[in-house]
């Protein structure tokens, strides 16, 4: 979120649309709360979880005692469908940063390519992570189909998070982490097309 600069927009009431969610993404909700201890300015932190695959959950557990102390709020959501369904909901909130772990755009684009328009019309700062390099640069290429010109992210680096617990990747034949490369467009996708140069 530092190197990303999006630290000014972690205070106050913060949603996090988490896009193409899926069971890992479930599983490691509470890992959200360090957010909190982070930025001790957000007093309510909405991680929307939106994807087919998405199973709701309900924690076991709430904040811990320190965000109580600090009055620091923590909220759940899950919406299993795709992220231009949610988009278009009665449920929409309007987020303060979109993340996508692993998103690989480059699969099922037929279905891809309304959450890709969806997402381009979002006003907000989006990271999207991949498990390498290729898989990054297919994201971008298929966000340029989609939208019928440049894309070029504001960041895009070897992720200093990414995952250390390797995973042997059936498509395309070699170990790989999560979350690898981190790609940032900063205020929103839409700035971030034509061609700037
Ligand atoms: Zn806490």
């Amino acid at each position: 979120m530092q190197k990303a600069t999006l630290s000014d927009l972690l205070q106050g009431d913060v949603c996090i649309h988490v896009m193409a969610a899926n069971s890992v993404d479930v599983e490691n909700l509470l890992a959200w709360e360090i957010l909190l201890h982070f930025y001790p300015a957000i007093k309510r932190l909405t991680v929307i979880l939106i994807g087919p695959e998405v199973q709701p959950l309900r924690p076991d557990k709430d904040v811990c005692s320190t965000c109580v102390f600090n009055e620091q709020i923590c909220n759940y959501e899950f919406y299993p469908m795709q992220y231009h369904t949610y988009v278009k909901s009665s449920s929409y909130v309007q987020p303060t940063a979109i993340i996508g772990f692993q998103v690989e755009f480059g699969a099922f684009r037929e279905i891809w390519a309304d959450s890709i328009k969806a997402l381009s019309r979002q006003s907000c700062p989006i990271l999207l992570t991949a498990k390498s390099n290729e898989e990054a640069m297919k994201n971008i290429i298929q966000m340029e189909n989609v939208l019928g010109t440049i894309v070029k992210p504001d960041i895009y680096l070897e992720n200093d998070f990414k995952s250390f617990k390797p995973f042997f990747d059936i498509n395309a034949n070699f170990v790989c982490y999560r979350n690898t490369i981190l790609t940032v467009f900063k205020n929103s996708l839409a700035l971030n097309t034509g061609d700037a140069s």
